[in-house]
């Protein structure tokens, strides 16, 4: 019998068990173009997901690419940049070429230096142990730069396939989606949703006679946020639009709550401006460091929602990280925030536990 794959998210068709990948009623599992009813709720009602795969068989999935020809597109959220490494990604990808994509462009500020903003990308990776060859900068849902990545793929694939690469929110989905649609007319072929894991399976599609982009799973990192949060809430700390930053002045002996998902105290230094960049849902509050574990325990459900948490993470459950910049430093927050500090400044920075902090030379 011929088995029959989700045209939205590439896992074969079964009628066996209703919370496995690809599963659609008996009759319609000789079908073809037939999208899983998983894919169907994400689509039509943005329903989170009954099934949620393994990081596992993600990885194995994605190690499969190793034998194959071809070059990679590794997307990068610029919004989530540590949310977007692969662990072992050097692995997966063999001696292939590599672009680096750096997605939702479209978030940061228009002032923003996009050079900048693509050398501190390269050395991160480098830092990473990640070899681009060339990095460039888009926004998949403005279609911002697509031009320019069409023609370096063309340029690097030489007629070989693309994979698409990444974890699992970065915009894989949005980007092939639009990349089909300037292409062939056709709009949404690929489920995309604010839900970790929505696609799964390797999704095949042709350009030509030999060539295709190929849709890889995307991988669950642990670091990501969209781990600590529900889906709904997810919604709410991922910016749509650009981001308007909000600049305080801070003292030492000062602390600033990002939500109820971080914090960040100024241990020592000059008055400084401290500039956050987030959703603007999100709530900022500047308190005294001396007082503020008991004003977060007083109002992390409150003053400092959304989103609404179960418990107290930052009390409970969470990890600080030390910093003291040399130069003006962006804090990165994986997919939560950056915070923009200037030279010269001690600061603790305290997140639920596991969430990526790091920092770079600011790119504002
Ligand atoms: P995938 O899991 O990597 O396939 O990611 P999706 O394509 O499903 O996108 C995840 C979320 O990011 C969705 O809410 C998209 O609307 C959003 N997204 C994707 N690309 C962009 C972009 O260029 N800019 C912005 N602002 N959001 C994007």
């Amino acid at each position: 019998m011929t088995m029959y794959k989700c045209i939205g998210c590439g896992a074969t068709l079964q009628s066996e068990d209703k919370t496995a990948p690809g599963f659609v009623p008996a009759s319609r599992l000789t079908e073809e173009d037939v999208i899983c009813q998983r894919c169907f709720r994400l689509k039509n009602y943005n329903e989170t997901p009954d099934v949620m795969m393994e990081s596992g068989e993600f990885m194995a999935m994605l190690n499969s690419i190793y034998e194959k020809e071809g070059i990679v597109l590794k997307i990068i959220d610029v919004f989530d940049f540590k949310g977007s490494l692969i662990p072992s990604f050097n692995r997966i990808v063999g001696n292939k070429r590599v672009i680096a994509v750096i997605n939702k462009i479209d978030l940061l500020p228009k002032s923003t230096n996009m050079n900048r903003v693509i050398s501190r990308a390269k050395k991160m990776l480098a830092d990473e142990g990640i070899t681009a060859n060339e990095t460039i900068a888009i926004s998949a849902i403005k279609g911002h730069n697509l031009d320019q990545l069409l023609n370096l793929v063309s340029k690097e694939a030489k007629g070989q396939d693309i994979y698409i690469v990444g974890t699992t929110n970065v915009g894989k989905s949005t980007l092939i989606n639009k990349l089909i649609e300037d292409s062939t007319g056709e709009k949404d072929v690929i489920t995309t949703s604010n839900i970790p894991g929505t696609t799964l399976g390797l999704i095949d599609i042709p350009i030509s006679e030999t060539q295709s982009f190929i849709d890889t799973p995307g991988v669950v990192v642990d670091s990501q946020i969209a781990h600590f949060i529900s889906p709904k809430d997810l919604k709410v700390i991922m910016p749509k639009k650009e981001i308007k930053p909000k600049t305080f002045q801070l003292n030492e002996g000062q602390t600033l709550f990002i939500s109820a998902l971080a914090r960040v105290d100024f241990v020592k230094g000059e008055r400084s401006s401290f500039t956050v960049y987030a959703s603007d849902k999100i709530k900022i509050h500047r308190t005294k460091t001396e007082t503020a574990t008991d004003f977060y325990g007083k109002h992390y459900n409150t003053l400092l929602a959304p989103p609404e948490i179960e418990h107290p993470v930052l009390i409970l459950d969470a990890e600080t990280v030390s910093f003291r910049t040399t130069e003006r430093s962006d804090v990165l927050i994986s997919g939560l925030t950056f915070v923009s500090v200037d030279e010269d400044v001690q600061i603790d920075v305290t997140v639920p536990k596991g969430v990526e902090v790091s920092l770079r030379p600011s790119v504002f």
